[in-house]
């Protein structure tokens, strides 16, 4: 088994990794939070998969749970569905020494740790992430919330869980497609802060994406938790330099925004944003063109939809100004002096449309 703290003072937790492990993710959380009754958060597709195991571990154990399961999906993260998990749990009498846990990806993660960062002002919950993105993502660092209709994530707080379990062999039910998903943000983290990880994805690729080795799927999540980690321990309410995870995706967000978070995956739109941050990288900060070429043979292996055809410069930087204020010196974005070496830099607007126009220009 592997341990990682994640050391935030009084709010530090633990991230634990182990292959096929429920049964021992039961003894642990047991033995972190003295609860009267868990709550288990989850979706509906995770609970057809998961939910009998955690349960049987917990009957095992003599401890009182119950479950609650949503439809899962991104529109899920609402206010309506927080509304009637808050009314669910008030009318079973939930209290403040109870305790959730967050069985799913990364959207029963924010929705089920906004749930216990808001009932009764605050409670206890341990995550249990079942999707690649929020193995190495998602569940590290303590942001949790929901949607608003006017805009993605805008509702939400930061609330450290008392520890996550990791159980890679969960990832076998995934659907491909996600761990694609997944897989855009673990290259982040190498091209952004670790050089090291970087060669280890494009050595082993496709030992990744087949799921037959478990030593390099943990070798993989354990370091993307570290590195995240110390990103965290040093920012935790992202004042200044957790930005740099922000990587690829002020392009990212703009592309989901214009395709109406219909089209792509939140990492396919973060693996394009990232190649026009690397495009960007090389005229503003000479970011090698071995290096940047690298970068760019990665992206394609990501398996991202194409952009769509109809799409315009003008529309997608309309898109970036709405999400963050571009003033007349600029944007802020994080860039690329080398893989594994970045750093957040003014760009002028020319220079925004440049990155755009160059992923637009890819056929
Ligand atoms: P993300 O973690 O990328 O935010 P979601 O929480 O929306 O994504 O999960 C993506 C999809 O995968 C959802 O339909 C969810 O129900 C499903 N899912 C999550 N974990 C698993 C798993 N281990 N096996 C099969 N399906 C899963
Ligand atoms: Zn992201």
């Amino acid at each position: 088994m592997r341990i990682l703290n994640v050391n935030l003072g009084k709010r530090a937790y633990p991230i634990f990794i182990e292959v096929d492990s429920f049964a021992s993710a039961v003894k642990e959380i047991l033995r972190h939070c003295d609860a009267e009754a868990f709550v288990i958060i989850t979706d509906e597709n995770v609970a057809a998969y998961y939910s009998e195991r955690l349960k049987n571990s917990l009957q095992q154990n003599g401890v009182k749970f119950h479950l609650y399961k949503f439809q899962p999906g991104e529109e899920s993260k609402s206010i309506t569905t927080a509304e009637q998990i808050y009314t669910w749990m008030l009318a079973n009498r939930f209290h403040r020494d109870d305790v959730i846990i967050a069985l799913g990806g990364g959207v029963v993660g924010d929705l089920a740790g906004f749930i216990a960062a808001t009932y009764l002002r605050g409670i206890r919950w341990v995550q249990i992430p079942t999707t690649l993105m929020a193995q190495v993502d998602s569940s590290v660092g303590g942001k949790v919330g929901i949607n608003h209709p006017l805009a993605k994530n805008s509702i939400g707080a930061f609330h450290q869980p008392q520890l996550v379990w990791i159980d890679p062999m969960t990832l076998k039910t995934l659907p491909r497609r996600e761990i694609y998903n997944g897989l855009a943000e673990v290259v982040k983290y190498g091209v952004i802060l670790d050089d090291e990880l970087f060669e280890f994805l494009e050595v082993n690729f496709n030992k990744i994406v087949s799921l037959n080795d478990w030593d390099i799927l943990v070798h993989v999540i354990r370091n993307c938790c570290r590195l995240k980690s110390i990103v965290v321990e040093e920012d935790e309410r992202e004042s200044g330099h957790r930005r740099v995870l922000n990587f690829g995706h002020t392009i990212g967000h703009a592309l989901e925004n214009i395709t109406e978070y219909r089209y792509f995956r939140h990492g396919e739109a973060v693996a394009w944003g990232m190649l026009a941050a690397a495009a960007i990288s090389q005229q503003k900060l000479s970011l090698p063109d071995n290096q940047f070429n690298r970068i760019r043979d990665i992206m394609n292996l990501l398996e991202a939809p194409a952009l769509p055809h109809n799409i315009s410069v003008d529309q997608t930087i309309r898109s970036i100004q709405s999400d963050k204020k571009m003033g007349k010196e600029g944007l802020k974005f994080v860039l690329l002096e080398d893989i594994g070496k970045c750093r957040v830099e003014l760009v002028d607007r020319d220079l925004v449309e440049f990155g755009v126009k160059y992923l637009l220009s890819i056929k």
